[in-house]
């Protein structure tokens, strides 16, 4: 199966919508809550929330 999405920047594989990596289903991206994720997938954004929540505290940290 086959994917395409108006917001990839091809070659770049990033998301114009989102500006950052393409991860389909992430939080934000047109497919999250309509999609079946593999393993990997669920893991990638995981991570992704993860290194979201630090940048929040590091922030928090600053002011
Ligand atoms: S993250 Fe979602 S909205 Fe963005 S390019 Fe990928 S599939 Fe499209």
């Amino acid at each position: 199966m086959t994917f395409y999405c108006k917001n990839l920047e091809i070659g770049t594989d990033q998301c114009m919508k989102l500006h950052s990596e393409c991860i389909p289903g992430r939080p934000g991206c047109v497919l999250e809550g309509r999609v079946a994720l593999s393993e990997e997938l669920e893991e990638r954004i995981a991570k992704l929330e993860e290194e979201r929540l630090v940048r929040i505290r590091e922030k928090g940290n600053k002011s």
